[in-house]
């Protein structure tokens, strides 16, 4: 699965002794990105990219040309995603919104805002009265809903329940700042294609009557949310875009529109988080094989309880311990049991200083990392791309 490209890089980084790295290759990224593009026909639906996946510079303006959009959670993420692409469409989303992001997303002129509570709305509709400025919303609604075998639910207090949602027309009512856009929805992650067109299903059928009977100016708009599926234990196993092209285009309806906001299905191939051998043992039995670095700067397996994927790379001038045919747990330089990347890996040979990249660490790998714990070297990165 990896690329000569990532692999000769991933060498190259080893002989010049500065590892650990993470290896962005922006060549698949683009080439991923127009797959999803070309899937989907255009508008039906827009694509915003969720930008708490990976919202690195080099990644965010590879994806511009393929996405409608971008989606942002915070006024950090608002103002670096303008500051790299000032004139994308930004969706601002997420609870617990300040008064001071509420008004940095009015005076930045974001175009749509996913208003998550009653209490959130007034104060919106107080600071753009104050700043003589219209806003154009979306209400984010969380339907019940059976959602057993997702990644992850997202149960808890993520949007407004349909009887709260109610509570916002009246507020609406005395809102003339606040125009009503339509309805947002982010329900669960890991959905292959036929469950996330069924929960697409579910949530048009309830915010089409709801908006109809709340009466909107313009096209009524429909955010279906992210959380299309990877698997980690099967990289080659990538969520179906034709497929889910093909159902959602005929879920839409004409003077709609539909828009999702993918972030771990967007970016996580493109990038490696690339290291070394420092040591091999046994312990009680158990090999294992410690790596320069650690989960604090890839911490996508311990959140998410896997294996994350790898790839051995021998190095030819390598000397020190080996371990050959055994099942070998990958850890890292912490000082905690915590620290593992990968248990019990099947390997065919492997030495002290081969490299090891692990695939997969294009999405929620650095930056939900906990980097500074125990103070190790901040790790490289590099960006591959055509010539
Ligand atoms: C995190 C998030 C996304 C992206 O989810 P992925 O699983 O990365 O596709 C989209 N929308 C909202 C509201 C989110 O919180």
């Amino acid at each position: 699965m990896i690329t000569e490209t990532v692999a000769a890089h991933s060498v190259s980084l080893a002989t010049a002794r500065r590892l650990p790295a993470f290896i962005y290759d922006l060549e698949a990224l683009r080439t991923h990105a127009a797959a999803v593009r070309d899937a989907l026909t255009p508008g039906a639906p827009e694509i915003f990219y969720a930008a708490k996946a990976n919202p690195d510079g080099p990644i965010l303006r590879t994806l511009a040309p393929f996405v409608d959009g971008i989606e942002v959670a915070s006024g950090g993420e608002l103002q670096h995603v303008r500051g790299i692409l000032p004139n994308a469409r930004i969706a601002f989303g997420g609870p617990g919104k300040t008064d001071e992001e509420l008004s940095l997303a009015i005076e930045l002129g974001v175009e749509r805002i996913h208003v998550e509570s009653p209490h959130e709305l007034t104060r919106l509709a107080q600071l753009a009265h104050a700043a003589d400025r219209d806003v154009d919303i979306l209400l984010r609604v969380n339907l019940a809903g059976e959602r057993s075998g997702v990644a992850l639910a997202m149960s808890g207090p993520f949007g407004m329940d349909p009887e709260l949602i109610g509570a916002c027309r009246s507020i609406l009512a005395s809102a003339p700042r606040v125009r009503l856009r339509g309805i947002h929805a982010h329900l669960a992650s890991g959905l292959d294609a036929d469950a996330m067109i069924r929960q697409s299903a579910e949530i048009l059928a309830w915010a089409r009557p709801w908006l109809a009977a709340a009466g909107i100016a313009g096209p009524a708009e429909y955010n279906l949310g992210g959380g299309q599926a990877v698997n980690y234990a099967d990289p080659q196993n990538v969520f179906d875009w034709a497929s889910y092209g093909k159902q959602i285009a005929a879920l839409a309806s004409p003077n709609e529109v539909l828009r999702i906001e993918p972030g771990r299905a967007i970016s996580v191939y493109a990038g490696w988080y690339v290291t070394q051998i420092l040591d091999i043992k046994q312990a009680h039995g158990e090999w294992y094989a410690v790596l320069r670095g650690g989960t604090m700067q890839l911490r996508t397996p311990v959140t998410k309880q896997h294996n994350q994927p790898s790839v051995i790379l021998p190095l030819p001038d390598t000397s020190g311990p080996s371990v050959e045919g055994e099942a070998v747990t990958y850890v890292g330089q912490l000082c905690t049991p915590k620290d593992v990347f990968a248990r019990r890996v099947p390997t065919d040979r492997i030495q002290v200083g081969d490299v090891v990249a692990f695939a997969m660490a294009g999405a929620y790998g650095w930056n939900i990392s906990h980097h500074d714990f125990l103070m190790h070297p901040k790790p490289e990165f590099a960006y591959l791309d055509r010539a």
